[in-house]
C-alpha cells in the first residue's frame, strides 16, 4: 500500500492511521467460526474503538455483528446518529459504563440498553417513570474483579431498587467480567468467577421471581478463545477484533484448546511523512538533552509525530520505525511533536520519506506489542492512546 499525505484530503504533514477493512472482517470471521451460531457476537468499541476510531470502524463492522458495547453513553448516541446518517438499521447497543440521569433518559428514548452496575440508578428510575420511559437493562454481577457490579451477597440486601423498578427497567440480561483470563494459562480463578456468576444468577432469579432465562454475557476476547464454558449467550470481543492476541499466555492456551490457531490480522498502521531530511556529521548531538551523539557521518530525518499524538516518550533510545522496508532507529528523545530518525542506511536517497511507526513495510513489521514492550505496557494502552485528532483512513 503506497500512500502519502498528498493522497489524503487533509493539509499538512501530520501522521495518519490506516485501518484495514479486510482485517476487521477477517477477525470477525474468526469469532463467527468459533461461535458456529451458538452465541451472539458482541464487539467492544469503547475508547474510540481502542484508538482505531469509532466513526471509521463502526460502518465496517456494523453489518457483521450482533451487539455493540461502549463505555460512554456519548459513544452510544454517536452510534445512533451514524446509523441515521448512513441509513443503517439499529443494532443493539449496550452501555457498560456509568450513565448520568439525563443520559439514562436519552438512552431509553434512543433504544440503547444499559448495564446496571451501581446505585446511581436509584436516582434515574423516578425520572424515567415520570417520563413514562422504559429502558432495557442488564445487571452486572461482580464475580471477582471488584470493579463494577453487585456481588452475589448484595443481591438480597441491596437491589430492592431493581425489584421496585420493573415498570421502568426491563431486565434482559446478566453479565460479568473476568479479571485475569489473559494473565494465566490455567483458568482456576476464571472458573471461580464463573461459579460465582451462576450463584449470583440463581439468587437474582429467586429474588426477582424471574421465570424466563435472561441473556448471559461474560467472556471478553481471551475467555472467548480459551474458555468455552464462558461463552454463554453473548461474547464481548475487544482487543482481538483489532487483530491482537490479548496476551502471549492466551495464544499459548489457544493452541492447546483450539488445536488450530486462528489468524488475527492487525487492523492498524500508523504512518508519517518526513518534514526535513539533512546530513549530519559524526560527533553531532541529536535532540533534547543531548542524549544521543552521532557516531558516524550520516543523514537524519525529522518526522512531525510525537508524544502528543500517542507515540510514547518512554520509547526514546529503544524505538525503530520502518522506511523503505528497513528498520531505522529513532535517535535522541521523543518530543511532543517530533521524532528524529537515523536514515543513513536507507539506500533510497530522498528528501521525503514515509515512515511506518506501527505496521508493516516490506518484510519488516513493528507491532503494537513491540511498542508496548519498549514502553513497559500492554498493546491495549498503545492503541487507545493514539490521538483522536489523527486522521484515520479506511483501506481495503
Ligand atoms: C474492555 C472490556 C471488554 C473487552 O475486553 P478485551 O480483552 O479487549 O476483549 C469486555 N467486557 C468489558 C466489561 C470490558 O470492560
Amino acid at each position: 500500500m503506497k500512500m502519502s499525505t498528498k493522497d489524503l484530503d487533509f493539509a499538512g504533514k501530520a501522521s495518519w492511521l490506516e485501518l484495514s477493512a479486510s482485517a476487521l472482517r477477517n477477525n470477525i470471521q474468526v469469532f463467527r467460526d468459533l461461535s458456529a451460531n451458538r452465541f451472539l457476537l458482541g464487539v467492544v468499541l469503547k475508547g474510540n474503538a481502542y484508538g482505531h476510531g469509532l466513526l471509521e470502524v463502526l460502518p465496517v463492522v456494523h453489518p457483521l455483528i450482533d451487539i455493540v458495547y461502549v463505555v460512554s453513553p456519548i459513544d452510544a448516541f454517536q452510534i445512533r446518529n451514524l446509523e441515521k446518517t448512513l441509513g443503517l438499521s439499529q443494532k443493539r447497543v449496550l452501555v457498560i459504563g456509568p450513565i448520568a440521569l439525563n443520559e439514562a433518559v436519552k438512552c431509553a428514548q434512543e433504544n440503547i440498553e444499559a448495564v446496571i452496575s451501581d446505585f446511581s440508578w436509584k436516582e434515574s428510575i423516578p425520572a424515567l417513570r415520570k417520563k413514562k420511559l422504559r429502558i432495557v437493562g442488564h445487571l452486572h454481577l461482580d464475580t471477582g474483579l471488584a470493579r463494577e457490579g453487585f456481588t452475589y451477597n448484595q443481591i438480597e440486601s441491596e437491589i430492592d431498587f431493581l425489584k421496585d423498578a420493573q415498570d421502568v427497567i426491563s431486565l434482559k440480561g446478566v453479565m460479568s467480567h473476568f479479571s485475569n483470563t489473559e494473565d494465566v494459562t490455567e483458568q482456576q480463578y476464571a472458573n471461580l468467577q464463573l461459579s460465582n456468576f451462576h450463584e449470583g444468577k440463581a439468587r437474582l432469579y429467586q429474588f426477582l421471581g424471574i421465570q424466563s432465562e435472561l441473556e448471559e454475557h461474560f467472556a471478553a476476547s481471551a475467555a472467548t478463545l480459551v474458555l468455552p464454558n464462558s461463552h454463554l449467550s453473548v461474547v464481548r470481543v475487544g482487543i482481538s477484533l483489532y487483530g491482537f492476541w490479548p496476551s502471549a499466555e492466551t495464544r499459548i492456551s489457544a493452541k492447546f484448546i483450539l488445536q488450530k490457531l486462528p489468524i488475527f490480522e492487525p487492523v492498524l498502521s500508523w504512518k508519517c511523512e518526513s518534514q526535513i531530511v539533512k546530513p549530519i556529521s559524526k560527533g553531532s548531538y541529536v535532540g533534547y538533552g543531548c542524549t544521543y551523539r552521532m557516531n558516524h557521518d550520516g543523514r537524519i530525518a525529522v518526522f512531525p509525530v510525537g508524544y502528543f499524538d500517542g507515540y510514547p516518550r518512554i520509547v526514546s533510545g529503544k524505538a525503530h520505525v520502518l522506511i523503505h522496508g528497513k528498520r531505522c532507529p529513532v535517535i535522541g528523545r521523543v518530543m511532543m511533536n517530533s521524532i528524529i530518525v537515523d536514515v543513513t542506511y536507507v539506500t533510497e536517497q530522498s528528501s521525503d520519506y514515509v515512515c511506518t511507526l506501527l505496521g508493516s513495510d516490506g518484510d519488516e513489521t513493528i507491532s503494537a506489542e513491540s511498542i508496548a514492550n519498549w514502553s513497559q505496557t500492554i498493546q491495549y494502552e498503545i492503541v487507545t492512546r493514539l490521538g483522536s485528532h489523527l486522521k484515520r483512513v479506511i483501506v481495503e
